[in-house]
């Protein structure tokens, strides 16, 4: 096994004990990329291994001693540009750090690079980036899942050994799940979104995508806490995340909305049983729940995000940021300028959200959806009055085939039923690796209440012990 087959906490465990030294690891990390990233193309912006292996050897004495992240191409880098995946941006160099990264290098971390994404975080499969497709590690013919894509990949083709990515309706859980890793969206405020680029900002939250249970918990213990610099980031202390990892999860009560299970195929739902057993075997309560409202978490969620993407995405104007027309009348630069910029997706979403806030329509389309995502809200804080976590898989499929659904978009935004009603309540959700269907990774999300996520990581760790002592 070489070094970047082993998780984050191995390796820093090995690194303390001396056993091994920040520049191996980096070197077979460039070994896989050199391999494997012809074919997958994970990343968008590779740093030079050279200064890296410079870089890390300064951290040698920090808690990730040196070793290198990869991070998504919509969270904002000085040492790199950052895209979106988006023409609009292709030269674009932040100013200023996002404060995940800036907290990430404070605690030594180095940056490997920056991965691939759907333009503006926009997509359920990365073929909206405007640079170039990437391809699943288990299947090159088959998507990553999207928007965080390239991050998803990376972390499973052990391209890195972990990433952030950005989940604004399921982006950092889906591909999680297609790609067979883990992947943990925040509680809403607890993790800054200062230097995130904005697609829909009541809903946008950055979080780790990783190997294993553990690694989450542990970059999560670094990623999250307030920042002055991001007004809706929490005022609170949070816990040490991996602190309570080994505990029991017997007694815990998990809820199954099976009226949202219909339309599982027969291997999918034999997936969701052995979830099922393997929960009941640990010791936890499964309850059958409803989620009625739930039915409209996709028209409600794709109204509202593409409402706040509208007004987010209007500062991309020619003038300024990057990329800029030439044209002899202001208008016609701005107009220009976008028309050239955006994607047809990011196009197609200004749209729709332009629409539903215009003064003729906005209680019928953007107001109603406020409304619904109140139900839903109101819904979910009612079934954890009574419940610890709700159980679903994370997308209804496997990955898909690359270009099988890029002509219709509302078979693309369905891809999202089970992950945009944590996203709508703010609630927090993991994707873990739950086995196969067609012979792909096919993965099952934990859903708790805000802030409850040392109880989502344990109820997961305990899940991930029981399978990974089940593999041959
Ligand atoms: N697939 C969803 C969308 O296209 C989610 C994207 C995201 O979470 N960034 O909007």
């Amino acid at each position: 096994m070489a070094l970047n087959d082993l998780p984050l906490h191995r390796l820093l465990d090995l690194l303390s004990q001396g056993e091994i030294r920040v520049a191996e690891v980096i070197e077979e990390l460039y070994r896989a990329i050199e391999l494997r990233e012809p074919q997958i193309r994970a990343y968008l912006r590779l740093a030079d291994r050279e200064a890296l292996l410079a870089q890390a050897q300064q951290s040698t004495q920090t808690p990730l001693r040196g070793l290198p992240l990869a991070m998504k191409d919509n969270i904002s880098t000085t040492e790199f540009p950052t895209t979106c995946g988006s023409q609009f941006l292709k030269e674009f160099r932040p100013l200023f750090d996002a404060t995940v990264v800036a907290k990430l290098q404070a605690a030594g971390a180095t940056l490997l690079g920056k991965t691939n994404l759907d333009e503006f975080a926009m997509g359920s499969s990365t073929e909206n980036s405007s640079f170039y497709s990437t391809h699943n590690p288990h299947d090159l013919e088959r998507v990553p899942g999207g928007s965080s894509g390239g991050s998803a990949a990376a972390v499973a083709a052990h391209e890195a050994l972990c990433a952030l990515g950005a989940d604004t309706g399921g982006s950092i859980r889906q591909p999680a799940a297609l790609c067979g890793v883990v992947g943990l969206k925040p509680t809403y405020g607890l993790v800054s979104r200062y230097g995130l680029v904005a697609f829909a900002s009541s809903l946008d939250q950055i979080g780790p995508l990783t190997r294993d249970v553990r690694d989450a918990a542990l970059i999560l213990n670094i990623i999250s806490g307030h920042d002055p610099h991001d007004s809706t980031s929490l005022q609170i202390d949070h816990p040490d995340y991996t602190r309570e990892l080994d505990r029991p999860v017997a007694g815990l009560k998990i809820g199954l909305p099976s009226a949202l299970f219909q339309d599982l195929s027969s291997e999918a739902t034999e997936c969701l049983n052995d979830w099922k057993r393997v929960f009941t075997e640990l010791g936890a309560k499964l309850l059958e729940i409803e989620l009625p409202h739930c039915r409209y978490a996709i028209p409600t969620y794709y109204l509202l995000s593409s409402s706040e993407a509208s007004a987010n995405l209007a500062r991309y104007d020619g003038v300024r940021y990057s990329a800029r027309a030439n044209d002899r009348s202001l208008e016609a630069l701005f107009a220009e300028s976008r028309e050239q910029g955006f994607g047809p997706e990011v196009k197609r979403r200004i749209m729709l959200g332009t629409y539903a806030l215009s003064s003729g329509y906005y209680d019928a389309f953007y107001g109603k959806a406020q409304r619904v995502r109140t139900l839903i809200k109101q819904e979910f804080d009612r079934a954890f009055a009574q419940l610890d976590l709700i159980l679903t898989p994370t997308s209804p499929t496997p990955a898909f085939k690359l270009g099988e659904k890029t002509a219709d978009p509302l078979q693309m935004y369905l891809s999202d039923i089970y992950t945009v009603p944590a996203s709508l309540a703010g609630l927090p959700a993991l994707s873990l690796p739950g086995g196969q269907v067609e012979g792909l990774p096919f993965g099952l999300q934990l859903m708790a209440d805000a802030l409850c996520e040392e109880k989502l990581l344990r109820a997961a760790y305990a899940f991930e012990q029981v399978f990974n002592r089940r593999q041959p």
